[in-house]
């Protein structure tokens, strides 16, 4: 069974960083102005989805 994943839609993103400041787990950095996610550190808490001034933060099945 597939568990539901954070997702970031990395064409959208503004690089304003307020994701990587707000996840406690560090699992959002940044690459080429870009946020990136890692799944293995992620817990799916959704804190970052309510803080990205853009909706490019998303849950996904
Ligand atoms: S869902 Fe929570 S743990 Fe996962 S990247 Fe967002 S803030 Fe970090
Ligand atoms: S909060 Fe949104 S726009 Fe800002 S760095 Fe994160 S994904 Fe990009």
């Amino acid at each position: 069974m597939e568990k539901s994943k954070i997702k970031i839609d990395i064409k959208n993103c503004l690089a304003c960083g307020g994701c990587i400041s707000v996840c406690l787990q560090d699992a959002i950095y940044m690459i080429s102005s870009k946020a990136n996610l890692d799944d293995k550190k992620c817990i799916r808490c959704g804190i970052c989805i309510k803080t990205c001034p853009i909706g490019a933060i998303q849950e996904s099945k």
